[in-house]
């Protein structure tokens, strides 16, 4: 974390779990705690039928909501979709775009995660684009090569004011949900990377203003030796935001630097 020059976000992926009578519970549990998170800013993303209770139940916190996904679409004949003006209309503040479950089960791909961040961004939402190799990829050692792909499509076309709200989270594919997690360094070593990918494209001021998180079985045990590298500004998390006390010692333990 460089707490001079970014903000840490601690961010919860709820996926699909939690409906709004048990999100209510988790909320009764961390609300007495938050008062204490001077540093970092929290965002829960929850299914984007949950978002007005959320953004209700978290109403007197600093605790920001979020969307799980977008269309880039204003309007129109997509089933199922939500726009970000939606997202943005019920009180949302950030939406991930191209997670890898999206990727895999959902056809997101590169292409489209950059036209979702557009959209997100000029509704006025925060994306979290989502980055990351599979094991095989990592074994083959196309792993910077895949990363750089990734990140300069995602950002295409940004202006540089547009690049500074960007939240970059690099999340091994093997690691999401496994109980794996990269070891500090390999996951330090990626964010930094990635943020001298946005160095040569942006130059230095836009870099050190992008934060960029870990995500990948981060819990309270890992998360103060993952938040110690000097790239990693916060987390992206799964299965660990879904318990108080997990999602609250991770907040806990960005604050403590
Ligand atoms: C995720 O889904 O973004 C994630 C990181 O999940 P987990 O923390 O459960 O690995």
């Amino acid at each position: 974390m460089n707490l001079k020059y970014r903000k840490t976000i601690i961010a919860g992926n709820w996926k699909m779990n939690k409906t709004i009578t048990e999100a209510k519970t988790f909320a009764d549990a961390i609300k007495p705690q938050l008062g204490r998170h001077k540093w970092c800013e929290v965002v829960l993303c929850v299914p984007g039928v949950n978002i007005p209770g959320m953004v209700r139940l978290f109403k007197d916190t600093r605790v920001a909501i979020g969307g799980e996904t977008c269309h880039y679409e204003a309007s129109g004949a997509f089933t199922g979709e939500v726009t970000v003006e939606m997202l943005k209309d019920v009180g949302a503040k950030y939406v991930i775009i191209g997670h890898s479950e999206r990727r895999q089960y959902y056809n997101e791909t590169d292409f489209t995660v950059n036209k979702k961040v557009h959209a997100a961004l000029e509704a006025g939402l925060r994306p979290i684009v989502c980055v990351g190799e599979s094991l095989e990829q990592r074994e083959l050692g196309v792993t910077e090569e895949l990363i750089s792909y990734q990140v300069k499509v995602a950002l295409a076309g940004l202006s540089d004011t547009q690049v500074r709200r960007v939240v970059v989270a690099y999340e091994p594919i093997w690691a999401i949900g496994t109980g794996k997690t990269a070891t500090a360094e390999q996951a330090g070593a990626v964010c930094t990377h990635i943020r001298t990918i946005i160095r040569k494209q942006y130059g230095a001021r836009v870099a050190r203003a992008v934060t960029i998180q870990y995500g990948g079985s981060m819990n309270a045990k890992n998360a103060a030796e993952l938040l110690a590298q000097p790239d990693i500004d916060g987390g992206l998390i799964g299965g660990a935001s879904l318990k108080p006390d997990d999602f609250m010692a991770i907040i806990n333990a960005a604050n403590q630097e």
